[in-house]
């Protein structure tokens, strides 16, 4: 039985989903309903990147990362070496800025226990509470990491909205998009049209695709979510965390229509047309 959710007893929601379920439209419900902040990956990683860009340091970045251990050398090595940089700036934060760097700009793979620390270190500034997820936790071991954390800082993790969409409306909605790089106003290709099929409506210039918008590009998430993220969400879920999952995909998309069925799912999350099993 899950408890109804009540606007001030709530420490943190996990919105969790495919890339391009529709996951935003949601969060930014949870927003306005219970008073949160979003806390997204991607804005994590981004301010992190921003922190060691600011000490302009124009050394390798290569020279902190020891190949034949795996690792970066010592903390106190690189604080020494960014010495005459870091004044007026928080050490961590470069330091978090300089690994997270390292794996982006050379096309890594970030680990997770990277991910952890920049995760770690921005809930932290939030006091561990008053926090809409997005895109965190997306493996097992960050969800591992999550609880625990939660625990250590008996901070609750009230619920996961999980917003269920299946591969192929996220594969026409996300490559049918199109955008505006002069307005930055999105339109579809079928659902939102362009004038004469090329141009923005708004101000006339030639609409583009994302780069992050191509077919391959939407398949391996796809696939990044099947291997890693359900088993991250199973985790939870046998972690207690009330599961509560919402349609992605409505007969109409007005904001109306999504907050109603995030309530109707709030309200009576067992009434739910999904079950845990076609996650
Ligand atoms: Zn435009």
């Amino acid at each position: 039985m899950i408890q109804r959710l009540k606007k001030g007893d709530i420490d943190n929601i996990l919105v969790m989903g495919k890339s391009g379920a529709g996951k935003q439209p949601r969060i930014d419900v949870l927003i306005a309903e219970f008073g949160l902040e979003q806390l997204s990956t991607g804005d994590i990683f981004r301010s992190y990147l921003k922190a060691f860009d600011e000490i302009g340091y124009e050394g390798n970045i290569l020279d902190f990362y020891n190949s034949k251990t795996g690792d970066f050398i010592s903390s106190e090595k690189i604080g020494r070496s960014l010495k005459a940089h870091l004044s007026g700036c928080k050490f961590e934060d470069v330091l978090l800025g300089l690994k997270a760097k390292y794996y982006v700009s050379n096309g890594l793979f970030v680990p997770d226990s990277v991910t952890n620390d920049l995760f770690l270190s921005s809930f932290k500034k939030s006091d561990y509470r008053g926090i809409v997820l997005d895109g965190y936790p997306r493996t097992v071991d960050q969800a591992k990491f999550l609880v625990s954390i939660a625990e250590k800082e008996s901070r609750k993790i009230d619920a996961i909205i999980h917003v269920v969409n299946d591969d192929e409306t996220i594969l026409n909605r996300v490559t049918g998009r199109r955008v505006c790089p002069n307005c930055y106003k999105v339109f579809h290709m079928k659902y939102k049209p362009l004038k004469d099929g090329k141009y923005c409506t708004n101000c006339g210039t030639e609409a583009i695709t994302r780069i992050d918008d191509t077919r391959e590009k939407v398949l391996s998430r796809l696939k990044e979510y099947r291997e890693k993220t359900q088993s991250a969400i199973q985790y939870l879920i046998s972690c207690n965390i009330p599961y509560i999952p919402v349609p992605g995909n409505l007969p109409e998309l007005t904001d109306e229509a999504v907050k109603s069925s995030v309530f109707a799912a709030l309200e009576n999350p067992e009434a739910s047309i999904f079950s845990v099993e076609t996650i």
